[in-house]
Order: structure tokens, then sequence, then C-alpha cells
């Protein structure tokens, strides 16, 4: 076994939760005064924070969004994903088949990512072995996170595993010291996405959470290079 820690992401890993986020998070920007589509929300702010997100915007606008902006988005992102979250497909399967200790580590907040798992029922397995961006200085693509996770769970960042859907996550691990697999097999990722993935770092890449458990047992790490 070549990894005594399997961190996994939550957006696009666990769930699959951006075609919903992007969704949404058109509607109220819209019904704010900000029109736009969930295509342009997905090319300009998947995998950014939603200061960064609300501070672009409010550039634009040249006017604030209002204080509790912030808590209505929240508000309709969970009504929707009470309706229409669904888990990866398979993902409840591969953990099963995953021997090696694992973690969750997402750029949410504590709560979304438990409305998530929970709605999902993948709670049970992860719980309560799950870290949130709000814990750490940086969030991705910084490695804060990720040396968080391997910290908190007594593993050596070398003998982590990450996975990820996002250039900012497989950034984070690389700049972490870890292994990355990059998966592509959400709803939101299009072509030339596994492709981003491998130019971040990726050092292998999937579609079907049915591949992971033996991807993992058959991994042979790259020998360090002699510095
Ligand atoms: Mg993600």
């Amino acid at each position: 076994m070549p990894f005594d820690l399997i961190i996994f992401d939550c957006d696009g890993v666990l769930v699959d939760s951006e075609v919903i986020s992007c969704r949404v998070h058109a509607e109220v920007l819209t019904r704010h005064g900000y029109p736009i589509t969930a295509e342009q929300v997905f090319a300009r702010f998947l995998g950014r924070s939603a200061l960064a997100a609300n501070r672009e915007v409010e550039a634009e606008l040249g006017r604030p969004l209002p204080d509790d902006f912030d808590a209505q988005l929240k508000a309709a992102l969970f009504d929707e994903f009470a309706v229409s979250l669904q888990a990866v497909p398979h993902v409840a399967e591969a953990l099963a088949a995953i021997a090696a200790p694992v973690c969750v580590a997402s750029s949410g907040t504590p709560d979304k990512i438990r409305t998530s798992l929970t709605l999902t029922c993948l709670l049970p397995r992860l719980a309560p072995h799950i870290f949130s961006a709000t814990q750490v200085a940086h969030g991705k693509p910084a490695p804060d996170l990720f040396l968080f996770a391997a910290a908190q769970m007594g593993a050596a960042p070398s003998r982590c595993l990450v996975i990820e859907d996002s250039v900012p996550g497989i950034t984070a691990a690389r700049a972490a010291g870890m292994t990355a697999f990059g998966f592509s097999g959400g709803s939101h990722c299009r072509d030339g996405h596994t492709e981003a993935l491998i130019a971040a770092g990726a050092q292998a890449s999937f579609d079907d959470m049915r591949q992971l458990p033996e991807m993992i047992r058959k991994f042979v790490p790259t020998p360090l290079r002699a510095r």
C-alpha cells in the first residue's frame, strides 16, 4: 500500500455539486442586478473563494452587494441541494473498497461540507475526519489545507494521496508534496478537463470512481529526483 492517507476533495469528487452551485450562484447574482449565466459562473468563479467572486462583481457593479448576500446564496444553495444533490456515481462503493484511512479537505464551509455529505449519505464513512479551508490561513491553491489535514490525521505528506477535480486543488496537493489523482467524472467536467488536471501536476487521472481502489493499490510512486 503506497499511501497512509487518502484525502478527498468534496465538491466534484464526493458530491456532484458544481453544476447546481453554478446555476444557483447565477440565479442569485442575476436577482441582485448582475445578469450572468451558469456557464459564465463556471468559467469565472469555479474553484475560487466566494469573497473573491463577490469583490469582482462589486467592482463591476460599482456598488456593494447586500450584507446578507452570502446568507441568501447559502439558503438558495441548500434549498437546491436538498432537492437535487447526488453523490458522485459509485463513490460509496469506492470508499468501502479503500482500506487506508480517508478524510475530506474542502474549500467549503464546515456547514456546507456536512450538509452535502449528509444529503448523500456519505457522512458516516467520513466523519469526523472533515477539514475546511476556514481552518487555515490560505485556501487552495495554497498547500495549507492539505498539510493541515495530513497533520491532523498523523500522516506524512509524502505518504498522502489527494483526489481532486480542480486545477487549484491539484496545484495545492503538489505544493504540499503529495501525490494527486485528477478526477474528471463530475457532471461539470468538459472536454479538456483531464488534460488540464495533468498539466497542473496530477500523476494519474480517472473518470469513474469504480477505478479508484485498484488505481490506489497499483500506484507506483515516481522516485524522487536527486537534488
Ligand atoms: Mg472540487
